[in-house]
């Protein structure tokens, strides 16, 4: 399955989020079954012999195609936003389009995983996203997990607003799709981590989670990160609480696969006559699946620093502006070894996100 979209009609190249083909202006959907742009006509199309209708939510910039029984015609990725800014909040709704961009790229990486993900309108406890904005009557909206549901601020989609948390904090990355990757860390843990075994795992590389948490964020918001804390941890803020390091760590992951997965779908690898830094070339994958830890970080060093020298190149930041250091490298394997331990097909991961599709089947 290859992940490069392109124009059904023109075969032009297209960005995740498009509506319609810049090159040959096609009306396009996108089909996440199969990561695919269909043409639409009249809003629909048919697919295998089913008819597909654009998501309810394509006025707010949803391209996503849902499926003709679906309920109340919203996609799959609509339909996990559990609370969204009030129709007449026309200011709150158009942040409310790039951030559902950011999620419906993370719902796609969660998938190619091969990652569960059971909706919290079918199953208590499930996952969902109260997607408010702290702009809409001035009330602080607090980032954050809490029994399957993300809630995250849509005024941080503000650049000017991000920025200034970001430098203020001393972060030297703060992003939406970054919060996502964070928050649904804390979801997975609890969904992952289903024997004594595993969690005794986890508290020898993270810590005990069960020591408090409120005191945990009072001693870091009064005393800061400790000591040569990086010899440790991939950020400050990982620090802070078991729970955080280990949404931090897992937020990695993801970074790392997600874009060495989009590296592999553009064909991007290193030579290695040209970096003469090692034997043979670094060639991304677009997935780690059957690859044991160590590949993933090594193509990760090589192509992080690749990359950084680009972003380099045009005076920006470097994409990926941290190191992981061999503490890291332990917990990260940890994730690799939970995420990869049995994926679960497509087929399966239908059956449990949509399970009026499976009864019909
Ligand atoms: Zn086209
Ligand atoms: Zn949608
Ligand atoms: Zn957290």
């Amino acid at each position: 399955m290859s992940s490069q979209p392109r124009c059904p009609h023109c075969r032009h190249f297209l960005y995740l989020d498009r509506l319609t083909c810049p090159n040959c202006e096609a009306e396009l959907g996108y089909h996440m079954l199969s990561r695919q742009f269909y043409g639409i006509r009249n809003n629909q199309v048919v697919i295998d012999g089913r008819t597909w209708y654009t998501c309810s939510n394509r006025e707010w910039e949803c391209n996503w195609l849902v499926r003709d029984d679906a309920p109340a015609g919203r996609c799959f990725s609509c339909r996990l936003t559990r609370r969204r800014p009030a129709a007449n909040d026309t200011v709150a709704l158009e942040k409310l389009a790039s951030t559902e961009e950011a999620k419906r790229r993370l719902l796609l990486q969660l998938g190619s995983l091969g990652l569960p993900i059971v909706g919290w309108d079918i199953k208590p406890g499930g996952l969902g996203f109260d997607l408010i904005s702290s702009l809409t009557d001035g009330k602080r909206v607090m980032i954050g997990h809490a029994n399957g549901i993300i809630t995250l601020d849509l005024a941080e989609s503000l650049d000017d607003r991000r920025e200034a948390l970001r430098v203020r904090l001393g972060e030297p990355y703060r992003t939406i799709l970054g919060h996502l990757r964070h928050e649904v860390g804390h979801y997975y843990q609890g969904v992952l981590l289903t024997d004594d075994a595993a969690w005794d795992e986890c508290r020898e590389l993270f810590g005990d989670e069960r020591v408090s948490y409120q005191d945990a964020i009072k001693q870091h918001y009064t005393f800061g990160a400790p000591e040569g804390w990086h010899k440790s941890f991939i950020s400050e803020y990982a620090t802070m609480h078991p729970w955080e390091d280990f949404a931090e760590t897992w937020a990695h992951y993801l970074h790392i696969t997600g874009t060495l997965q989009t590296a592999a779908a553009i064909g991007i690898r290193l030579d290695a006559t040209v970096t003469n830094l090692r034997d043979a070339d670094v060639v991304p994958q677009e997935s780690y699946e059957s690859e044991p830890i160590q590949q993933l970080l090594t193509d990760w060093e090589w192509m992080s620093q690749a990359f950084n020298r680009i972003n380099r190149a045009m005076g920006f930041r470097d994409l990926y502006p941290f190191e992981i250091v061999p503490a890291v490298r332990k917990k990260l394997a940890f994730m690799h070894e939970i995420v990869t331990r049995a994926p679960l097909t497509l087929e399966e991961q239908i059956a449990m996100a949509a399970p009026w599709d499976a009864e019909q089947a």
